[in-house]
């Protein structure tokens, strides 16, 4: 699969305008309406969801109770902090706090008598992310991976020594620390990371810090080491768990995108669990959780310091097509490309070729996905990981602000463009890349993708996830991938009602002028 990434957001693009030919002919597929029925899992996660709720609830309660003693000893902004962990949870994000790295200190009892805070806190969140761990076993059972995910990172995030959770997101233990196994290994050799330049061997920090840098097996300034690297013959080549990235750019720049895409595999590993495992694999992960060091090749990005490079690099092979683009995944070397744009940020395209790359890596080269049918999703699901945010820390996914989303709705509501889903979800690859409305089309598969993930506090998303899963499937083993109806249990024209229902709602709440409409 080309991993073409449509640089054209807001306008048409040149390709489309090129190719006019096409595809009527695809026409949906008779349709046997049933009428929507609520699936077992459905039902599982709407009982999980409200037993989520009501232990939320209680753990409020606590917590507000804590937070008012605080404030009746004169601890205002502690009484604030409380609250905030409080806080309910938004369905339209997937948004984590970050972990810390050490382990908690031990709090010192408090005489007898005295209140203290940081122990009633930390009894109730412990207690709290008791009764999490129990819903995520119960979810993992009822076939909601991603829902147990959640639930997980949500135990983690309230008791950050929590083995079992810590395990699952794939931290081990190193002295008074969480790690990653590649991490471990990396401490255990005696080098350091360096959020600079990336890992060192700990004798070469000073140096590093002295200004000088290794450069092959010499020490080079680190002037004349920019100058070394200048071409691509030489790059920079930061190494972390799951990327290597080749960059003629910059070091430091270098390293802080490979930390991104890093925290970026974390999340999307742990959210799009039920791609990577069958339900089988997840229970047994789940009941024994293992984390082991996988000697695993890195994905490799090649990170160009300018277009001209980039273009260069690629011209013969794709033509002029790839002016047109500012990432792409290619499918024989198995390489993420990009470049440096002093006007946007990297990270969303790296984001969105690097989701390319991900799903495929199972794959021998060049296997074309979704050839006949359902392209939409492969690239609604690359746009729709546009979004993920590591910010302080902390990660989001889905923040319906984001650019492909507000698109999305913009077309719906506002062009009223919309193709209803038996007609947008029979098209394959080539009907999808030839669509003469191909730069609306991305906008409302990121729009769907988006509903699909969040829709009803998550509804439809393992269904969304495990029709992913069949399609890439499909790539080994030829067998048709089940219709997003019959996994959902709600039938396209169903589906397309809620769509324009959910980005309405969703509109109104961010009070988009499009969407008020006359009374
Ligand atoms: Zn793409």
């Amino acid at each position: 699969m080309l991993g073409l990434h449509n640089k054209s957001r807001r306008h048409a693009s040149p390709l489309a305008a090129c190719l006019m030919l096409v595809l009527f002919a695809v026409m949906p597929q008779s349709l046997t309406a049933q009428p929507s029925k609520v699936t077992k899992a459905e039902r599982a996660l709407a009982n999980l969801q409200a037993q989520h709720r009501e232990a939320h609830k209680l753990f409020a309660d606590d917590l507000e109770r804590v937070a008012q003693t605080c404030e009746t000893h004169e601890l205002k902004e502690i009484a604030a902090r409380v609250r905030r962990l409080a806080a309910p949870v938004d369905p339209d994000v997937l948004r984590f706090e970050p972990l810390p790295r050490q382990m908690q200190p031990q709090i010192p009892a408090p005489a007898a008598g005295e209140f203290s805070w940081q122990v009633e806190l930390r009894t109730f969140r412990k207690a709290y992310s008791i009764e999490l761990d129990k819903l995520a076993s119960q979810a993992v059972k009822a076939g909601l991976p991603s829902y147990a995910f959640q639930l997980i990172r949500e135990v983690a995030f309230h008791d950050s020594d929590h083995v079992r959770a810590r395990r699952l997101l794939g931290y081990e233990r190193y002295k008074d620390e969480w790690v990653s196994p590649f991490e471990a290994k990396k401490l255990r050799n005696k080098e350091v990371w360096t959020a600079q330049w990336g890992w060192l061997p700990e004798s070469h920090v000073a140096r590093y810090e002295n200004g000088e840098r290794r450069n092959g097996v010499r020490w080079v300034t680190a002037e004349r080491d920019t100058q070394l690297r200048s071409g691509f013959s030489n790059p920079w080549e930061i190494r972390t768990e799951h990327y290597l990235l080749k960059t003629n750019f910059s070091l430091e720049h270098g390293v802080a995108l490979a930390s991104s895409l890093e925290e970026f595999h974390r999340f999307f590993e742990q959210i799009f669990a039920g791609f990577f495992n069958d339900s089988k694999r997840l229970q047994l992960l789940f009941e024994k959780p293992a984390t082991a060091a996988r000697d695993l090749k890195p994905f490799h990005i090649h990170f160009f310091r300018s277009r001209d490079e980039y273009i260069a690099k690629l011209h013969k092979k794709y033509g002029q097509q790839i002016t047109i683009t500012n990432g792409l995944y290619d499918t024989d070397d198995l390489v993420v490309y990009s470049f440096h744009n002093p006007m946007e940020p990297a990270e969303p395209t790296l984001y969105h070729e690097a989701t390319h790359q991900l799903l495929a890596a199972h794959l021998k080269p060049s296997p074309v996905i979704a050839r006949d049918e359902n392209f939409w999703l492969i690239e609604g699901i690359a746009c729709y990981i546009e979004s993920f945010r590591v910010a302080d820390g902390e990660v989001s996914l889905g923040d319906p602000r984001s650019l492909r989303f507000e698109a999305a709705r913009f077309r719906k509501l506002k062009d009223g463009y919309y193709l209803p889903l038996a007609e947008f979800t029979a098209m394959g690859k080539e009907a999808f890349q030839r669509h003469p409305q191909i730069t609306n089309n991305y906008s409302q598969a990121s729009g769907l993708v988006h509903f699909f993930m969040h829709y009803e506090g998550g509804r439809y998303r393992d269904d969304l996830i495990e029709h992913l899963r069949q399609i890439y499937k499909q790539a080994e083993t030829g067998k048709r991938p089940m219709a997003l109806e019959v996994l959902t249990s709600s039938n396209f024209a169903e589906l397309d009602q809620q769509y324009g229902e959910y980005v309405l709602k969703l509109s109104q709440s961010l009070k988009e002028e499009f969407s008020i409409q006359d009374e």
